[in-house]
């Protein structure tokens, strides 16, 4: 158990969903929380020990094979659903937006079941699959007086998501593929289960949906301010690349 005041990050089985580098999300978190003085404890979740119970969990990406292996695991305990039932936080990246969906495709197609923290299901899309720099326009969250600024990542997925009404879109996409329904949209969030398709790790290039996690998990209304200068120039690097290739993208079309 966590103690009274350590906030718990658990990273969801690293073993099976840690080829994207997104277990890096559970570092980004417990350092924003440690920076301001919050005591934490980071637990890398293996998939063969009983998933802890925690405040917040970052489920990452990972291949066809172990995202099927992580979904069975998931669904064998009742853990993850029930501690969302008592307000964790989740962050779930591609594979694992995939998996708290209701269902999602195998290597071969078949659809597998999601634990179903979201109402989404995902089918196997045609080719190419959907590669690239992301940005979106975040949609106004739980706990947000105004929209969080654009968030930048990239996207590396054959699967495609069709939200249900049970959802909201995270995002509206600037650039990129997203999810295949409602089209133009990126990621889902309901209650304080958040999917998203962004790599970065996503975190890492938006600190502030970084905090806005921590915000939910830690029960407050907001965060002092770090000094996140070397993230404001990752940012903007990201940003400013990822605007290029949109106006490269937008030429290509029309030559
Ligand atoms: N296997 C899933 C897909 O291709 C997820 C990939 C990923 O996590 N990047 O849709």
């Amino acid at each position: 158990m966590s103690g009274p005041s350590a906030l718990r990050v658990a990273v969801v089985y690293p073993d099976l969903l840690g080829t994207y580098g997104d277990g890096g999300n559970g570092l980004i978190l417990s350092r924003r929380a440690q920076w301001r003085g919050y005591p934490v404890e980071l637990v890398q979740a293996l998939s063969d020990e009983a998933l802890p119970t925690a405040d917040l969990y970052c489920l990452g990406g990972g291949e066809d094979g172990p995202q099927v292996r992580a979904a069975e695991g998931l669904l064998a305990e009742p853990t993850l659903t029930r501690a969302v039932e008592h307000g964790a936080v989740v962050l779930a990246v591609c594979a694992g937006y995939q998996i708290v969906g209701r269902s999602f495709p195998d290597a071969d197609g078949t659809r597998r079941e999601g634990v179903g923290l979201l109402d989404a299901d995902t089918v196997k899309g045609a080719p190419p699959r959907a590669v690239g720099e992301v940005l979106a326009e975040p949609t106004r969250l739980p706990g947000t007086s105004e929209p969080l600024p654009t968030l930048t990542g990239f996207e590396n997925h054959a699967g495609r998501t069709r939200l249900g009404e049970g959802v909201t879109p995270l995002a509206r996409l600037v650039l990129g593929r997203g999810n295949e329904s409602p089209a133009g949209t990126e990621g889902a969030v309901a209650g304080r289960v958040v999917g998203t398709y962004l790599h970065g790790p996503v975190l890492a290039r938006n600190p502030a949906l970084a905090d806005l996690l921590l915000a939910w998990a830690l029960a407050v209304d907001g965060l002092a301010p770090l000094d996140d200068h070397w993230e404001e120039a990752l940012r903007y690097e990201r940003l400013h690349m990822a605007r290029r290739s949109r106006r490269l993208v937008a030429r290509l079309g029309r030559s």
